[in-house]
């Protein structure tokens, strides 16, 4: 009880740092003589204010929904029965359960005791088995998994676009004096806001570069990182995945597909495709 209030404090931090930075140093920026301050105080360009704001809170609610929405838990009620039955929330990619079956070669988790679909791991940190793993963030406080991980990439994308942004308005901001120390004194606010977004931007553009690579050729940062500890990837040749079904159909079924996949159907298709239908699959 006492550790999942502890939990519940570091989420609430966590989730409160974000938003205040978020909003902070914006509200900075429109203290000092910037062109932030001028669209937005005094509404001067109401297209530029407007666009800005939008876009601010774009990325808080694609953070709270990478936060918040359930990343692919394996529901504990599922235990046993979850390997070939029918999910109402699965999509029916095969009909023939023959071909699933194939492939299907379901891993025992010792922790939640369920049977693992494809691409599943269990994080140690939520203490869950997250379907289509990706990674645990500590900055959402949760993982990021085959629900998740869209409001996850979309967050990435606004927050650092906002960034660039802010970091121009910043820069523009910076006053000339001819004396340094002056100069520092006059600028210290916009320097703050500078040093924290140059951190912070290189950070997240960083990983929106990385996400968008992997969304692009199918796989997970799992995947990408421990392809040899992998059982259904590790017998498999280096250049071959068995999810990437070409980089535009990868991109639609990440941002559009809202159905939980079947990994193992997809696997058998692909593998019975290449001629190797039994060789990589463990
Ligand atoms: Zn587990
Ligand atoms: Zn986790």
């Amino acid at each position: 009880m006492i550790c999942r209030l502890c939990c519940c404090g570091v989420h609430i931090i966590i989730r409160t740092v974000h938003t205040a930075l978020v909003l902070g140093i914006p509200i900075t920026l429109i203290t000092q003589d910037t062109e932030l301050r001028h669209a937005i105080y005094y509404f001067q360009r109401p297209f530029y204010a407007i666009s800005y704001i939008v876009l601010l809170l774009f990325s808080l609610v694609m953070y709270f929904l990478a936060c918040l929405v359930n990343p692919g838990f394996l529901p504990p009620s599922k235990k046993k029965t979850l390997s070939l039955n029918n999910n109402s929330d699965e999509e029916d990619i095969f009909e023939d359960s023959n071909m699933i079956n194939k492939a299907t070669n379901y891993r025992h988790c010792d922790f939640c005791e369920v049977e693992q679909p494809m691409r599943t791991k269990h994080c140690e940190d939520c203490k869950r088995c997250v379907r289509k793993y990706d990674h645990h963030c500590p900055w959402l406080e949760t993982c990021v998994g085959e629900r998740n991980h869209r409001f996850f990439w979309l967050f990435l994308l606004s927050i650092s676009s906002l960034i660039f942004w802010t970091v121009y308005i910043t820069w523009e901001s910076i006053v000339y004096k001819l004396d340094w120390i002056q100069w520092l004194e006059s600028n210290a606010l916009l320097f703050c806001d500078l040093f924290v977004l140059i951190i912070a931007g290189m950070v997240v553009f960083g990983l929106l570069c990385f996400h968008s690579y992997l969304i692009v050729v199918g796989l997970t940062t799992w995947e990408f990182v421990s392809r040899e500890r992998i059982t259904y990837l590790k017998y498999l040749d280096d250049s071959y995945n068995p999810f990437d079904e070409g980089c535009l159909c990868n991109l639609y079924h990440f941002l559009c597909h809202w159905k939980l996949r079947r990994w193992e159907a997809l696997y058998a298709k692909k593998a019975e495709a290449q001629g190797t239908s039994n060789s990589g699959i463990v």
